[in-house]
């Protein structure tokens, strides 16, 4: 089970004691997790009496816009669209909890901000290799499925909670129980034993779990559907080592009208067929084309995503980038070859290393 350091928990507790002006930091981009935990954590935070902001580099997609109350979408701040209230607020806070991401290059718009700030820093991150010199408490468990997790039983840590989900305050439990539900595919990948028991305990402490799944994945857009069926019938590519990749130019996600967040868990659906041993996706973005990995058992997504695509994560769920201005990420067809030329590469390889 998780394991947490209690002189972490007492040097979190000391810093909470003094902070009068905490803020929550998490990734770029941000997904399930990253949203789920950062609001569980802020609730957690105004419980206390303090009056936390959430601070994101970009806008959270829509199909997330269930999770913050609609009181609580004044408490976040959002770069893309205030970039000068985003700033101010991280330079004058004088607690930064940093979530879900393992070094400050992953806020992108934010980490200059974040790295100007002389506050102390509390990482609370399931990432692997945690740049650890730049914080200064750092909660750092890769065996749980989520930053959502791993919160969960640092919560569970503090005094007044004694261990008890139910005496977590109002919507801590219903925005943890959904960022570990997203970040393990609702549990079907990252699932230890300590996940289903935060699971059964947010349960019997009352969390509307089918809510969540109902919100989740019962509420998307028809073009999203339609996207995905086009890719499986016409792009989906399979090299004769079981990588499967998918490329979503601009065009084509402008033709189905989609929208930041809608292509989430595409790069799953490929690893179901039985000779796939890895699913790449790659979606055109402003200047970059971002690579999502998904790996099954015995095949690195971490190794290829930082081998190839500038990029890391977990050992089965990776992600990465390729800027545009290198020939690579110019031109589709090009991009395309690179891809299944650097599978057949990593392939090879790992048949070697399997002898
Ligand atoms: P996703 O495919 O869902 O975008 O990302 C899967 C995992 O890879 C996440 O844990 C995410 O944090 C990580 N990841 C995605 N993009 C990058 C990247 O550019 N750099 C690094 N280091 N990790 C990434
Ligand atoms: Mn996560």
């Amino acid at each position: 089970m998780v394991k947490i350091d209690k002189f972490q928990v007492h040097a979190m507790i000391a810093a909470l004691d003094e902070a009068e002006r905490p803020i929550i930091l998490t990734h770029a981009r941000p997904d399930g997790d990253a949203l789920g935990s950062s609001l569980g954590l802020c609730r957690y935070l105004k419980s206390k009496g303090k009056r936390p902001e959430i601070i994101l580099a970009d806008k959270y997609p829509d199909t997330l816009s269930f999770i913050p109350e609609n009181e609580e979408k004044d408490m976040i701040l959002i770069h893309e669209t205030g970039s000068e209230a985003a700033e101010k607020a991280i330079a004058e806070a004088d607690l930064i909890f940093c979530l879900d991401f393992n070094s400050f290059g992953r806020t992108e718009k934010l980490s200059d901000a974040l790295q100007a700030s002389a506050a102390p820093k509390i990482l609370i991150d399931h990432h692997l290799y945690p740049d650890r010199s730049q914080f200064s408490t750092v909660f750092s468990e890769t065996e749980v499925s989520s930053t959502s997790e791993l919160l969960y039983y640092i919560l569970l840590k503090m005094p007044e909670i004694e261990g008890d989900a139910r005496r977590l305050p109002p919507g801590v439990g219903k925005a943890l129980l959904t960022g570990m539900t997203t970040d393990t595919n609702n549990f079907s990948n990252s699932t230890f034993p300590s996940t289903f028991a935060m699971a059964s305990e947010l349960l019997a402490a009352g969390v509307d779990r089918d809510g969540i799944i109902a919100n989740l994945y019962s509420r998307y857009r028809e073009n999203r559907i339609r996207l995905l069926g086009h890719l499986l019938d016409s792009n989906l590519k399979i090299t004769g080592d079981g990588v499967a990749y998918m490329i979503i130019d601009k065009g084509t996600a402008e033709k189905f009208g989609i929208r930041e967040g809608e292509t989430e868990g595409f790069v799953n659906i490929p690893l179901g067929i039985d000779r796939v041993r890895m699913s790449v996706l790659a979606k055109e973005d402003e200047d970059r084309f971002r690579i999502s990995i998904r790996s099954k058992t015995g095949i690195s997504a971490n190794r290829f995503a930082s081998t190839y695509f500038n990029g890391g994560g977990h050992e089965n769920a990776s992600g990465g980038k390729l800027i545009f201005g290198t020939d690579i990420a110019n031109d589709t067809a090009v991009l395309e070859k690179y891809i299944g030329d650097s599978a057949k590469e990593f392939m090879t390889g790992q048949k070697d290393d399997e002898k």
